[in-house]
């Protein structure tokens, strides 16, 4: 019998972290498997995923940008994966139907409760940027009960919309609200998370200081060897706590592995050593 096999497909995915973390995962719980990252053509992701479990593969990651083509493939959906519209987890169920997940929100909530120790009952939340990464973490955002959530982006409509469908599902018109950055004018919150890409070429959104408290945590999604120029930006105006997006990368992917093997490895000494590879390099 060969060795189970899984693997990350996206484009472009040379940086990828995901073989690393699985192998850490791998060798923690013995368990023998091979994970590999793949960059699959543009037009070609669903002949890539069917030729993938054909041959036998037990389970995929599946990133940019093709997780809502992973959506859309999927004969089964789990609630969150439903309700995000998009899926980076990709397993055969019993009768061999292809079923898809969504692990990028629980990663993100994880981090931030599990690892972090914010709590996130009761805040004020704030999120930037209105893409992809933001529909998946909203609905686990929710049911952590925030006091209210604030989604702005620099194409406002996108922001809208989201914060109205999230607000039908979540049954609390109230609780969401969506638009433009002008909508931060005045306002104040207790737990800000950049979902925006600006970061990825050292962009910042233009955001006034008075949005933090002396307790305000600031997340950012994106994660490097150095702090993101948000972060930077919220130690500037001194938030309480502030971290990038390693944790919420090796929690979604113990979410994964969960889900294929039915085992939780510990995310702490991985996310460690991470770290350490990121700054060393
Ligand atoms: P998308 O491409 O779907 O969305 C990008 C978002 O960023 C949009 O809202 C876009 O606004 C906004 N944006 C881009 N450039 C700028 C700018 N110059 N100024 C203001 N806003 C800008 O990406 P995703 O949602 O998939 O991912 C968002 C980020 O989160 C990425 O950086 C990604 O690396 C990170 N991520 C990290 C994960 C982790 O595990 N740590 C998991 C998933 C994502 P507009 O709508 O106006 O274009």
């Amino acid at each position: 019998t060969s060795i189970d096999k899984y693997a990350v497909f996206g484009n472009p995915i040379k940086h990828s972290k995901s073989p690393l973390i699985h192998a850490s995962f791998a060798e923690q719980t013995e368990q023998a498997l091979q994970y590999r990252a793949v960059r699959v053509e543009l037009d070609a992701f669903e002949c890539a995923v069917k030729a993938f479990f054909d041959r036998g593969g037990r389970g995929l990651n599946v990133t940019v940008p093709f997780k809502q083509q992973a959506y859309d493939l999927a004969v089964q959906r789990s609630v969150r994966a439903e309700r995000a519209g998009a899926v980076n987890t990709l397993y055969l169920a019993e009768n061999g139907e292809l079923c898809g997940d969504n692990t990028d929100g629980i990663g993100l909530v994880r981090d931030m409760v599990a690892n972090l120790g914010w709590s996130l009952q009761g805040q004020r939340m704030l999120i930037l940027g209105a893409g992809g990464a933001v529909r998946g973490v909203l609905e686990p955002l929710l049911k952590e009960r925030p006091a209210s959530l604030t989604i702005v982006n620099r194409t406002a409509q996108r922001a809208t919309d989201l914060a109205q469908e999230f607000a039908e599902l979540s049954g609390d018109s109230g609780l969401l609200q969506g638009g433009g950055y002008e909508l931060l004018e005045g306002r104040q919150f207790d737990l800000l998370i950049n979902a925006s890409s600006a970061g990825l070429s050292g962009e910042l959104p233009d955001l006034p200081g008075s949005l933090l408290t002396e307790r305000s945590c600031c997340y950012d999604m994106i994660y490097g060897a150095e702090p993101t120029v948000f972060m930077r930006w919220a130690a500037l105006h001194a938030a309480w706590a502030v971290a990038d997006g390693l944790g919420m990368l090796v929690e979604q992917a113990a979410e994964s592995f969960y889900l294929w093997r039915k085992l939780r490895p510990s995310t702490a000494p991985v996310i460690k050593h991470l770290r350490q590879t990121l700054t060393a390099a």
